[in-house]
């Protein structure tokens, strides 16, 4: 015996139960179609790009902490992106075109930028290429530690981007977790790196929007001091993300919290699509 109202001589009420097998099938049908909707509205590939300078080894500080560059440290961070779509592409200064061909940067949901001793090397109209990415196409822009001085980052920010002092003396910091409910600090919680280069405030940024991390750093001598560690732009239509960890000379980008912080930011810098 069936449930098929359509089966058997035991159906009494065959018009309330075609009503409600109409209306299975009619609730069947409308799953399906909902179903292909979603196939059809799979969200096309997002691309995150990594870029980095190529001179994280030039301080012999650096040698063995990133062999393969900065990029290379902060793309394999971002593998869990993989699952969910993302293409992680590596780019350098020293690649054709500086790394980012305009094929590349037109398809570029969120850019990831590192630079230290080579800002004054990369073109003026890379730079006016990305701004208008990321100002009129939404693109999201990621810039951490030295690139503070770089020149998307000066373009986005539009003010002269200095600390009061830089200084690696030995200092430690905490990287505290501010507004806990902010994307960018989904699964992190406040966590001790146990050497940092010392950014003073102030920072010469437009007021951030907000600023999900924050941090306070402890000299030597036993001195505590706050710096911000994570602050939020929204530039133009694009949504701009600074950190300020990641010197060469520190395993930083190997951290587990650190990557956490750099998956949630280019979830969190993405454009809607
Ligand atoms: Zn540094």
């Amino acid at each position: 015996m069936t449930n098929n109202p359509f089966s058997g001589p035991s159906q009494r009420t065959p018009t309330l139960l075609s009503r409600r097998a109409a209306l299975k099938a009619g609730a069947t049908l409308t799953a399906a179609v909902a179903l292909d909707l979603n196939l059809l509205a799979a969200p096309a590939k997002r691309t995150v790009v990594v870029w980095s300078e190529g001179t994280a080894n030039i301080d012999p500080g650096s040698k063995g902490i990133y062999p393969n560059d900065i990029n290379s440290a902060i793309a394999e961070g971002l593998k869990p992106l993989e699952a969910e779509g993302w293409e992680i592409v590596k780019a350098g200064l020293n690649d054709p075109e500086q790394g980012i061909s305009d094929e590349l940067l037109n398809r570029t949901d969120v850019l990831i930028w590192w630079g230290h001793k080579r800002h004054g090397d990369v073109k003026d109209s890379l730079v006016d290429k990305i701004e208008k990415r990321v100002k009129s196409d939404g693109m999201g822009f990621i810039g951490t530690h030295s690139c503070h001085f770089a020149k998307p980052y000066k373009r986005l920010m539009g003010t002269a981007c200095s600390w009061r002092e830089y200084v690696a003396d030995g200092t430690s910091a905490m990287i505290i977790v501010k507004e806990p409910n902010h994307p960018i600090c989904k699964g992190v919680t406040s966590f001790k790196l146990p050497q940092i280069e010392r950014y003073g405030e102030p920072f010469a940024v437009p007021t951030p929007e907000s600023v999900p991390l924050d941090g306070l750093y402890t000299r030597p001598d036993g001195k505590t001091e706050p710096g911000r560690m994570g602050m939020c732009w929204t530039i133009g239509k694009g949504k701009v993300f600074y950190f300020t960890p990641g010197h060469e000379t520190y395993n930083d980008y190997h951290r587990p919290e650190v990557r956490r912080i750099f998956v949630n930011a280019v979830q969190w810098a993405a454009p809607a699509k």
